[in-house]
């Protein structure tokens, strides 16, 4: 009988689920697209449901826990979540007991990109380090961050918001309330906007031959060697440089891990990035600090999610 925690990836689009043996092997999968409610039921419904089709399909296995990585923060002590910008009708809710009554096992929650910092830690491109940065690149910017080998939430679970570091004093409105905030420049969505806002002024360039332009779009127009394009992905790693540079003077970390869809572009935007690290750091941390990209891709959130789990029960299994 082998161990195994559901470990469940919660976005403001898809939901999947895999079931993760104490080895970080993934035994089962499965995906739903996220169901919207306006007080986050449907999604408890939706967790359950999947937790149960994983049973169904895992006769004979020991199923521990639930963990469900998220885009938002939770209080670690009332395990209420507080901030969930992309789903927000969950913003207040208190699910793991419901669901626990449901699926009669421990669950957990972990904001998506911590979960993302503890499987590249425990299984990707940081392992065996202590102090790491994990930095994801979507519909907004994510960060975790691992000190002493431990992840820092914070009392509100906040910490590793690094999307929200300021990198224009007056520069683009925020969700988050603020403005000029790096997610606004270096995410998935931002490379978007200024792709467009670059593409209205620059006439001849190919990208204004693009219908519904998404970042691959983008990516793709630069690589074939369009300089407005490639300003666009200049900018991404500018921003990102700046906000980086700030952390590597501040925590001095060993490895800076960049994951998440907009981090396709990283031959792009990597020069850029380092010339600002290079322009603002500290020599000793800078020349220090090794930058580079996810290993677990899409199933670092998983993984970490899973990690999460089975240290959760650990002491039920030790005793
Ligand atoms: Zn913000």
């Amino acid at each position: 009988m082998t161990d195994i925690v559901l470990a469940t990836d919660l976005g403001g689009t898809n939901m999947r689920m895999a079931a993760v043996s104490r080895s970080g092997e993934i035994l089962y999968r499965t995906k739903e697209s996220t169901p919207r409610s306006h007080d986050g039921d449907a999604i408890i419904e939706a967790i359950v449901r999947m937790g149960t089709e994983c049973r169904d399909n895992l006769v004979g296995e020991s199923l521990v826990a639930v963990a469900v990585a998220f885009p938002g923060a939770i209080n670690s002590d009332t395990g209420k979540i507080s901030k969930a910008p992309n789903l927000p009708e969950l913003e207040g809710v208190t699910m793991s007991e419901v669901i626990k009554g449901h699926l009669g096992m421990e669950v957990i929650f972990e904001n998506d990109a911590n979960a993302a910092a503890i499987g590249e830690h425990w299984l990707g491109a940081s392992q065996g380090v202590d102090n790491s940065i994990m930095v994801t690149l979507g519909t907004g910017v994510g960060g975790g961050l691992i000190l002493n080998g431990e992840i820092l939430r914070g009392p509100d679970g906040t910490a590793g918001e690094i999307g929200h570091i300021n990198v224009e004093a007056e520069g683009v409105p925020c969700g988050c309330g603020s403005r000029g905030c790096v997610e606004q420049y270096s995410s998935a969505s931002a490379v978007v906007r200024i792709a467009q806002e670059l593409a209205a002024i620059n006439p001849e360039s190919e990208l204004n031959k693009q219908r519904d332009l998404t970042a691959e779009d983008a990516y793709r127009i630069a690589m074939k060697g369009d300089k407005t394009a490639s300003e666009v992905f200049r900018i991404q790693g500018y921003y990102l440089g700046i906000m980086l540079g700030g952390l590597v003077n501040t925590l001095n970390p060993e490895i800076i891990v960049i994951g998440g869809g907009a981090a396709a572009s990283w031959e792009l935007f990597y020069p850029p990035l380092m010339k600002e690290i290079k322009a603002r750091c500290y020599k000793e941390p800078a020349e220090r600090v090794k930058i580079t990209r996810s290993e677990l891709g899409d199933d670092a959130g998983i993984l970490g999610g899973a990690k999460l789990g089975f240290k959760s029960v650990g002491h039920s299994y030790a005793t």
